[in-house]
């Protein structure tokens, strides 16, 4: 299997133009050309990470039909951007909007900025005339049911074609997860229920599948690990990070950084022999395994894997996602739990952390390499990377089966620096402040069901999960500063049937 890829440099996004033939080869031959331009100053926008391909301008249904049927058959292909230059009408769209398995953008723009208000004729009313155009095609989407996302304006306004980025990087971590292999060493965590879920359904929307092996399989593969591959991944570590003396060649504890380094060449040769982009493990299911994974853990994840810990399959699919849908940003994406508050009045935090698996995508600093007993599992004690996340603003985002559906829960969060330094806390952590406000962000997060594992990303912001809930026609529910605890009921009240409904009887 080829290794996993995390980079947008693999996808790209066809830019089709509407028109009909009422206006003559003339007019067609300008259409053609300025949408060919448009496309490519959109393309050529610093924050629009994916390539637009153009696409012959689209007159009829036929072409609009066959152009959505390759567009559906190319897997580099994660999305359509669709503007209608002039009229085209929209019966004519409605075999291949019918047809239509990739994202959709309806970018409404135009090719001039300014009139010239002083030459306008009836020739240059009928060349640009979007505005009128792009309402019909609007009509037909919103009429077929057809989820997109609309983006006004001209595409040399960065606050357009950053928009079009935001919508590329849901597209490419919806491409990503559809097709998406996911192992579960092990079952969920015994007793628990929020990690629990329908794994026929999750293949279903999100197009991921979901299957477990056993833990020894695993383990076969991390006693098969090489004494020299072992000797060169532990070179890397003393390279990259501060390895605490005892880890060390020649240090007392060697044995366990040889030992959590195996785990991490078994880990990664199983994920990658089986075509894996995304894992789960579980501390009461670790066979033969020496250690709970924590290092392993944490370097798969800074790469673009996915991960959830006491099997917990949701949020590695989510971690996965949230790691393409960031690439090439700075910050990065992790699992992470809501663990413990600081409640001073006013100036709430929360402390975020795991057993050992926190992504140091998180951080630009140089983690500490260390080794400390971990309090369950029974099992010898853990390397692990030791952090705090940087501060800046971030994203937390859960994924709950709420039994007829899933639901995406998102809040809106700025990490701070810890209050103090944590010498007694050695795991990767993040301290982050809630919007709109510690209360408000609870309350709601508790009434909406939303798990206690997330991903969080300090790369992307909640609009890319907006996009990507859209292409994945599945509830997100968002807490941020605009958040009033009675408009968050209304609208847990109003998904109930709005989901329900939007099924089909
Ligand atoms: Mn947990």
């Amino acid at each position: 299997m080829p290794k996993l890829t995390t980079s947008l440099d693999v996808y790209e996004v066809w830019f089709l133009t509407g028109s009909q033939h009422l206006y003559g080869p003339e007019t067609l031959a300008q259409v053609a050309e300025q949408s060919r331009a448009i496309a490519d100053e959109l393309g050529a926008a610093p924050d629009v990470p994916v390539r637009i391909v153009w696409k012959p301008v689209l007159t009829d249904s036929d072409a609009i039909r066959r152009t959505v049927l390759e567009a559906n058959a190319e897997d580099a292909v994660i999305g359509l951007i669709a503007w209608m230059h002039t009229f085209s009408p929209a019966k004519m769209w409605i075999a291949g909007l019918d047809a239509l398995q990739k994202p959709l953008l309806h970018l409404h723009t135009q090719a001039n900025v300014e009139l010239p208000w002083a030459d306008i004729d009836f020739d240059f009313m009928n060349l640009n005339q979007a505005a009128h155009g792009d309402r019909e095609f609007g009509y037909i989407l919103t009429r077929l049911g057809v989820p997109r996302t609309t983006v006004a304006g001209h595409v040399s306004n960065p606050a357009v074609s950053s928009r079009v980025g935001t919508w590329m990087r849901a597209a490419a971590g919806h491409a990503a997860t559809r097709t998406l292999k996911l192992a579960r060493f092990g079952d969920n965590m015994r007793f628990v229920a929020v990690t629990e879920g329908d794994k026929t359904e999750a293949e279903h929307v999100f197009g991921v599948q979901v299957n477990t092996w056993g833990v020894n399989e695993l383990a076969e593969a991390v006693a098969a690990a090489s004494a020299s591959d072992v000797d060169a991944l532990v070179a890397e570590y003393e390279d990259l990070y501060d390895v605490v003396p005892e880890l060390r060649r020649g240090g007392d504890r060697h044995g366990s950084l040889r030992d959590g380094a195996a785990i991490e060449l078994g880990l990664r040769s199983f994920l990658e022999e089986g075509g894996f982009g995304a894992f789960t493990t579980s501390f009461e299911d670790l066979g033969a395994l020496k250690q709970l994974p924590g290092l392993a853990v944490q370097r798969l994840m800074a790469e673009g894997y996915g991960f959830g810990a006491e099997g917990d399959w949701k949020t590695a699919i989510l971690v996965r996602a949230a790691n393409v849908m960031g690439a090439g940003l700075p910050g990065g994406a992790s699992l992470m739990e809501d663990y413990t508050y600081d409640l001073t009045p006013g100036d709430e935090r929360i402390l975020g952390a795991h057993m050992l698996e926190v992504s140091p995508s998180l951080t630009s600093a140089h983690p500490t390499l260390e080794v400390h007993p971990l309090g369950i599992g029974g099992k010898d004690d853990p390397v692990r990377l030791v952090f705090s996340a940087d501060p800046g603003p971030a994203v937390v985002v859960a994924l709950s089966d709420v039994r007829d559906r899933f639901r995406l829960v998102a809040n809106v969060v700025e990490v701070v620096e810890p209050t103090a330094p944590l010498p007694k806390l050695p795991v990767g952590r993040a301290v982050w402040k809630p919007a709109p406000d510690f209360t408000t962000s609870a309350t709601a997060w508790l009434e909406a069901g939303a798990a206690h594992h997330t991903v969080m990303s300090t790369a992307v912001g909640v609009e890319v999960f907006e996009d990507f809930a859209r292409m994945l026609r599945t509830e997100l529910l968002v807490i941020d500063d605009e958040t009033t605890l009675r408009g968050f009921r209304r609208d847990l009240e109003s998904n109930a049937a709005y989901y329900r409904l939007a099924r089909g009887l």
